[in-house]
């Protein structure tokens, strides 16, 4: 599958909860293809502006543009049409459905010519062995599988991941971790939440730094030195 590249580009982005001011003017962009990654302490704001993009946080303001077309603004629906998946912090699977009902909402809602849920099931394939089996007898890695795949089949440009290896072994975040070059290299582009600065890290072509509501810092992982990157997640903390 080949897919023209293109960019998701978040500018001024603003969100409140009723008086709260929770995301103070974020500016980034990702690239098809590559992993973005985004770090912050809790609360920093991380998840706010994954769910700002996909129209599920409070109120927003500024612009979110995938190419050229303005997200902002348009329901959650919508924009998974138009390419954005998100793997949410905490799953949000269906616990009583099994695995292949779980999946097959990803086909049901997203965009036409993605995966199939064969193509799923070569990548995960224990989620085809268990394909029958509710989603609630799974293991946590294997719950997030679910979700990534369900995400997957949405036929996304961009796949948004929240706090994936949250509660997780580390073992089993290993592998969540090394699909993330498979994806892109379906031309997919991963923008990834994490508070795991150095697994963060290790895989992202660019990323940024949160620390209450703003990005403190960003650049390429290798350009930026260790102290630095600390000193920016923690601020005057560290
Ligand atoms: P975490 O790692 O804890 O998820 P985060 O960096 O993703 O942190 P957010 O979840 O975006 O941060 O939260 C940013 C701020 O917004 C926090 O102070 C949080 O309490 C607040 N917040 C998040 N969601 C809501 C909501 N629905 N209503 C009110 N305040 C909220």
């Amino acid at each position: 599958m080949t897919m023209q590249s293109s960019v998701l580009r978040l500018a001024d982005v603003h969100v409140h909860y009723g008086k709260f001011h929770a995301v103070h003017g974020v500016t980034i962009q990702a690239r098809s293809g590559e992993i973005t990654s985004i770090i912050g302490a809790n609360g920093a704001g991380k998840s706010s502006t994954l769910k700002a993009i996909i129209g599920q946080a409070g109120t927003v303001s500024g612009s979110i543009r995938l190419g050229s077309e303005e997200l902002a603004g348009r329901t959650t629906r919508e924009v998974i049409r138009k390419g954005i998946a998100l793997v949410p912090e905490g799953r949000w699977l269906f616990p009583t459905l099994s695995v292949e009902e779980n999946l097959s909402i990803g086909t049901q809602v997203g965009r036409p010519g993605g995966p199939t849920m064969s193509e799923i099931f070569d990548w995960f394939p224990v989620l085809g062995e268990r394909r029958s089996q509710a989603a609630r007898e799974l293991s946590g890695g294997q719950q997030q599988m679910v979700a990534i795949g369900r995400a997957l089949l949405t036929n996304p440009k961009f796949l948004l991941c929240d706090e994936i290896s949250l509660g997780l072994a580390p073992i089993v975040v290993n592998q969540l971790y090394e699909l993330f070059p498979r994806i892109c290299e379906r031309g997919i582009g991963v923008v990834v939440v994490e508070q795991d600065i150095a697994r963060s890290l290790a895989v992202a072509s660019r990323f940024y730094c949160f620390l209450e509501g703003r990005v403190t810092l960003t650049g390429d992982p290798n350009s930026v030195s260790r102290e630095s990157v600390v000193k920016h997640y923690f601020g005057s903390r560290a």
